[in-house]
């Protein structure tokens, strides 16, 4: 077992969100761990777009230059570990523990790649965790998610201009997705796997901009080593294609919380307060896990940072009495 001493912040997640948190409270001089498994939901690619002077930069690169940077700070602590269970402590034992407003988190993490388990007890708990996806259930998806199908359209769109584009969606955004792939490639056919979610009236739209849907089940997505030629569907044809667009379902991975339930949305997500609360009083959420769900690296990081600020006026408060609003 790893280090056991009171901190100020257990992040639970070392993505864009929780190394941007955590570089802004190592920086307003709080002691910060920041647990991470290092299953990042972009490892399927290879370069990530969009991040300012770091486009095109491999996603670990960023990660390990944001790891560096957040550990150069002698309050900052970087854990290896799958967080398994934080569990709010009774307020008699955090005050026992230096912790003035009764607010306290006992947060215990497995080690991964040789690293050892850690237990933390904290004040508060932000949870960066990011989204766990769920592809459609095809064989061979799995081969081309990252190169030739992508799932964040502002990200990937550009490297695909003009080109023979799929999306493949069995949720009710197809239709926006759609719209929004339209910018990149007049050549789209959508894809529903036989899933009813684009409505009569939107597949008109649709054929107005030249954009078919495909509403037959998709057998498998198909190709010859890397590179994707076609969608076949059930009855044998196969459509080619090269690339394009699928829509996962996204789930939040909070298994560690138990059976205490945060506030969810309709799709799952974390509901949080604008001050990026969740519905536990002390247990904060970022980055991709709250709505309106999955969206940039950048927008992860300053959402990160913008509830670290947060945070940190809420430890101050509560240190000293003088309630948690900060107006
Ligand atoms: C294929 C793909 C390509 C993408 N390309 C781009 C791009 O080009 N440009 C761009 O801006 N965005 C891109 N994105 C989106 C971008 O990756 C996300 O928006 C961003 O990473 C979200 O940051 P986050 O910090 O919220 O979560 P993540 O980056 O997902 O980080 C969450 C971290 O929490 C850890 N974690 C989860 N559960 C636990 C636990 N119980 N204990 C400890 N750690 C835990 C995970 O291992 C992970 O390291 C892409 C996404 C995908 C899937």
């Amino acid at each position: 077992m790893g280090a056991t001493a009171p901190i100020g912040v257990a992040i639970v997640g070392g993505g864009p969100a929780g190394l941007s948190a955590g570089l802004q409270l190592v920086r307003a001089n709080r002691r910060i761990a920041i647990l991470d498994s290092n299953r990042p939901r972009h490892s399927a690619t290879l370069q990530s777009h969009g991040f300012l002077t770091r486009d095109g930069a491999p996603p670990l690169e960023l990660r390990r230059i944001g790891r560096e940077e957040f550990e150069a700070y002698p309050t900052a602590t970087f854990a290896q570990s799958i967080v398994r269970e934080i569990e709010p402590l009774d307020p008699d034992e955090a005050r026992g523990i230096g912790f003035p407003d009764g607010i306290g988190f006992a947060v215990r993490g497995t080690g991964v790649r040789g690293a050892p388990d850690v237990e933390f007890r904290a004040r508060r708990v932000l949870v960066t965790a990011g989204l766990t996806e769920e592809l459609p259930d095809l064989p061979m998806i799995r081969a081309f998610y990252g190169t030739a199908l992508h799932s964040c359209v502002e990200c990937d769109g550009f490297e695909k201009s003009d080109k023979p584009l799929v999306l493949i969606g069995e949720t009710s955004d197809v239709f926006a997705r759609a719209l929004l792939i339209s910018r990149f490639s007049s050549d789209l056919i959508v894809f529903t796997n036989a899933a009813d979610t684009v409505t009569a009236h939107q597949e008109q739209q649709l054929a107005a901009i030249g954009i078919r849907v495909e509403r037959r089940r998709i057998d498998d997505i198909v190709g010859e080593r890397a590179e994707m030629t076609g969608v076949r569907l059930s009855d044998g044809e196969v459509i080619p294609r090269v690339g394009g667009f699928v829509r996962p379902r996204w789930h939040a991975p909070v298994e560690f919380l138990g059976d205490r339930a945060l506030a969810r949305d309709d799709w799952g997500l974390i509901v949080v307060s604008d001050r990026g609360e969740t519905s536990l009083r002390g247990v904060y959420a970022a980055g991709d896990i709250v709505p309106p769900g999955p969206q940039q690296l950048i927008i992860a990081a300053g959402e990160g940072a913008r509830v670290a600020g947060k945070m940190n006026m809420d430890l101050i408060r509560g240190a000293l009495g003088v309630g948690q609003v900060d107006d």
